[in-house]
């Protein structure tokens, strides 16, 4: 009998829709490489497919041929193995591929290896130069060697796989080469830079020109300066225009040896904004620091919610907290809404942090994105700020996760894998034995809850810094607003009247309107009908300065001078106000007054953005309006108005948020005003004026709206009384869409256990045609987590078969945040 020596597999997560990870056998001769975190290239189904190595195993699945991975892709990890566990917990949670939650969490410009970089030493290139084995010498990685000094990380892997890595580790071993681990990207390519530097121990000739002196005395200079031996050449032909040619005499001479050395762009641009230590805590902010810091010593898990009004100084909080985390030798993670970057938070970070701060969000340049994060995964920046996916950032060792304006939405991923990163923050800072902060003026009904029944510390902060007061709100019906035409105004005359009063004072204002564009949508005023999408279920908004209908869902356009589709008639009106057209008015009535706008059609990159949020700061604009985008963490010292212009746009969408949303809409807006010495004053215009979210809104009562708001849910059983999946079928078919929505809802059915979980449909999405797919939905409620979990994972057994003709796309959509 023989017996069958000891095999080490290797469970691999492809990035493939694949539900589970891949058993595969090592590659010859390498197995010493894989470790987790690394990719490789694997075969799967007659193709090549990147994979991550989550695991070594000593058995493989029976009655299966087991191939050999193809190729070991990195020599260092791309995410530390701590955060496997991490990845499998996600994939079994939202139901998703783990090879493709992995894909997702990598930044995008890094897509191809990890490498080496072999760097000569001194005493190595002492030795290597009277090496005489022509084998070697000869060869022309050997002469480049020595020539530049190093080995790049191209070169160096493929010398990797070939018997030269023998010698090169010998070498290393001796002294003589130093080999660092580097990543290389696809698209994202580290950027380098020709560095120079004075080799040592050996005694300069004595006849070198004056030139050459003055270069040397340059470099030695800057060297000096920058406590480092190897500077950029730039610098040096900076400080001394001779220098090039001279170093290059120099170098062929062994005097100076170059090298290209990896240097990060910067992503941070110009800040904007000091950042002081305050110097006394509010009696709030210390006690909110008095419960953290104790926490963060234990290095145990602890959840905090820090409920702080607008202008409370939560940041403070957040920074003193940070600095704390690092003291202990633990890194920091800061999530913030994708729009509020390049706000106060992230300028009070890099004021205290400086170089140890890395930036991740979608505004950076994809190489920019891959330098930040190889800073991170290398440990060179401790403190990570960045917008949702940032949660998965290959930081080690976090001790603190902090989550600012955690009700905002932007932290749920609504396409492709769909996570929210808070609940991931606070389950990632769980699993490290680290603290996790959720910040708000305005929590979210579910995180309030948890905090009420203790699942997190309740921390409050009531008052405003210097007991500055919250704004006066004044709530103006529309209603009841009478005009000639019939029609109500966009503005109302008593916010016509604070607006030039303002001015008059040199006051700055803000007006607020959630909805881009000129108008909402275009009516024929012969047949009724409106403009809508070809390829959704939407009106098209009429942006004017553009000349074109737009879908602000899929992007198509047309001409604005279209006739109509169903009659063609000319006569098409545009009805509803957008923040274009807000623009136009304002300049009508306040002739004089500078005026910009922030949304998403002015600012298509960060540096609009910032380009106007400065002139602001610096008191060039007198009135700001925009969307969101203007309501998100700013501090605007001399913003006295604030006015809303339809508060009730969000009110009518079938979503049982809808009441949540609008409160911290308005509340998030009405804190932008009296901020600073002067107190503020805020408008709602409003055609339901008692809807409870905006007389909560008002009296800036967030218990009140909470109460109603949980009153609700515990009613309807919505979360946090239940947990929801939605599945939504989608496809081009509507007919096949529709009967393998309800054959999916019939076995639903069968898979139910007495009344759990609760199933809700099937019925057509409210956006019934999106983007040429017809989309129908079926919501499934369950009382408990674990019961709707393990209904799911039963049912995902029956949504392969269904998807597999193509016809139909499933997705299960976890902690839905959007039921349109
Ligand atoms: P929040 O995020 O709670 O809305 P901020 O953190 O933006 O409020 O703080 C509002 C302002 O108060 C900021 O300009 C901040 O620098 C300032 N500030 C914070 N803490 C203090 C303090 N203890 N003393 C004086 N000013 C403070
Ligand atoms: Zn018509
Ligand atoms: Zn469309």
């Amino acid at each position: 009998m023989t017996v069958e020596p000891v095999k080490d597999y290797f469970e691999v997560a492809v990035s493939a829709p694949v539900n589970r990870a891949l058993t595969y056998l090592p590659p010859d001769n390498c197995e010493k490489l894989l470790r987790q975190g690394i990719r490789v290239l694997v075969p799967l189904g007659g193709r090549k497919i990147t994979g991550y190595i989550l695991d070594k195993v000593d058995s493989a699945p029976v009655g299966q041929q087991i191939k050999k991975i193809y190729e070991v892709l990195d020599s260092e990890p791309l995410f530390p193995a701590e955060q496997v566990s991490f990845y499998r917990w996600i994939a079994n949670y939202y139901h998703y591929p783990i090879g493709e939650i992995i894909r997702a969490a990598l930044p995008a410009g890094l897509t191809k290896k990890s490498g080496r970089r072999i760097i000569i030493t001194e005493t190595g290139r002492k030795q290597l130069l009277e090496l005489s084995d022509k084998a070697i010498t000869g060869a022309s990685w050997f002469s480049d060697l020595l020539k530049k000094g190093e080995i790049g990380p191209h070169t160096a892997g493929s010398l990797w796989r070939m018997k030269e890595r023998r010698l090169l580790e010998l070498w290393q071993e001796k002294g003589w080469l130093t080999i660092s681990g580097e990543i290389v990207g696809g698209t994202a390519k580290a950027k380098t830079e020709t560095c120079c530097a004075l080799t040592e121990n050996i005694a300069y000739p004595e006849n070198l020109k004056v030139s050459e002196q003055k270069t040397i005395a340059a470099l030695q200079k800057i060297a000096s300066a920058t406590d480092s031996r190897f500077v950029p050449r730039r610098e040096v032909t900076r400080e001394y225009p001779g220098a090039g040619k001279a170093l290059k005499s120099l170098a062929r001479r062994n005097i100076v040896i170059f090298r290209e050395q990896q240097v990060y762009r910067d992503p941070f641009g110009e800040s904007f904004l000091q950042s002081d230590i305050p110097e006394t805590l509010t009696a709030e902010q210390k006690r909110a620091l008095d419960s953290i810091l104790p926490a963060l010593q234990k290095a145990r898990f602890a959840s905090f919610l820090l409920h702080g009004v607008t202008g409370s100084g939560k940041t403070e909080v957040y920074l003193q907290a940070a600095a704390h985390g690092l003291e202990q030798g633990r890194s920091v993670l800061v999530l913030v809404p994708e729009i509020a970057l390049a706000t106060q938070l992230e300028a009070h970070f890099m004021a205290r942090f400086g170089s140890r701060v890395a930036l991740l969000h979608s505004g950076l340049s994809s190489g920019q994105r891959f330098d930040q994060w190889c800073r991170i995964a290398q440990g060179m920046a401790d403190v990570v700020i960045g917008a949702r996916s940032a949660v998965f950032a290959p930081l080690k060792n976090p001790g603190l996760i902090i989550v600012d304006e955690e009700h905002d939405s932007s932290y749920k991923q609504d396409e492709g894998f769909r996570y929210n990163a808070r609940d991931l923050a606070v389950l990632r800072a769980s699993r490290s034995a680290a603290v996790v902060i959720l910040g708000s003026a305005t929590p979210s009904v579910v995180s309030y809850y948890h905090a009420k029944e203790g699942k997190y510390n309740l921390l409050y902060m009531g008052k405003r810094i210097e007991e500055r007061p919250l704004p006066d709100v004044e709530v103006v019906d529309m209603q009841s607003i009478k005009t000639v035409s019939g029609s109500p105004p966009v503005f109302s005359p008593v916010l016509i009247k604070y607006l030039r009063e303002n001015l008059q004072r040199g006051e700055q204002s803000l007006i607020f309107l959630n909805r881009r564009g000129y108008a909402n949508f275009m009516l024929c005023r012969d047949c009724g009908q409106t403009a809508q999408c070809r390829h959704c279920q939407v009106s098209l908004t009429l942006h004017r300065s553009e000349n074109k209908l737009l879908c602000h869902y899929c992007g198509y356009t047309v001409s604005s001078k279209s006739v109509c589709a169903s009659c063609q008639s000319m006569s098409l009106t545009a009805i509803g106000v957008g923040t274009e057209r807000l623009e136009h008015e304002l300049q009508e009535l306040l002739p004089g007054a500078r005026i910009a706008r922030l949304d998403r059609d002015t600012c298509r990159k960060r540096t609009d953005y910032i380009r106007i949020l400065r002139a602001v700061h610096k008191g060039e604009i007198d009135i700001l309006l925009g969307t969101q985008m203007i309501t998100k963490g700013h501090h605007f010292p001399n913003v006295t108005l604030v006015g809303i212009v339809l508060a009730d746009t969000g009110l009518g969408l079938p979503d049982f948020r809808a009441g949540e949303r609008t409160f911290q809409l308005i509340s998030q807006v009405t804190g932008r005003a009296g901020r600073g010495e002067r107190p503020g004053r805020v408008i709602i215009q409003t055609f339901q004026p008692g809807h409870y979210s905006i007389e909560m809104a008002r009296s800036h009562n967030y218990s009140g709206m909470y109460a109603r708001e949980i009153e609700m849910r515990k009613t309807l059983s919505y979360p946090p009384f239940s947990r929801l999946a939605n599945i939504k079928v989608e496809g081009k078919d509507k007919a096949y869409v529709q009967e393998a929505a309800i054959s999916l809802a019939n076995m639903a059915q069968k898979f139910r256990k007495g009344q759990e979980p609760e199933i809700l449909g099937p019925a057509p999405a409210p956006l019934m045609r999106l983007r040429d797919y017809y989309r129908w939905q079926i919501l499934i409620k369950g009382k408990k987590l674990e019961t709707l979990h393990a209904f799911l994972h039963r049912l995902e057994g029956e949504i392969a078969p269904l998807g597999k003709a193509g016809k139909v796309r499933i997705t299960i959509d976890v902690d839905p945040e959007y039921m349109m």
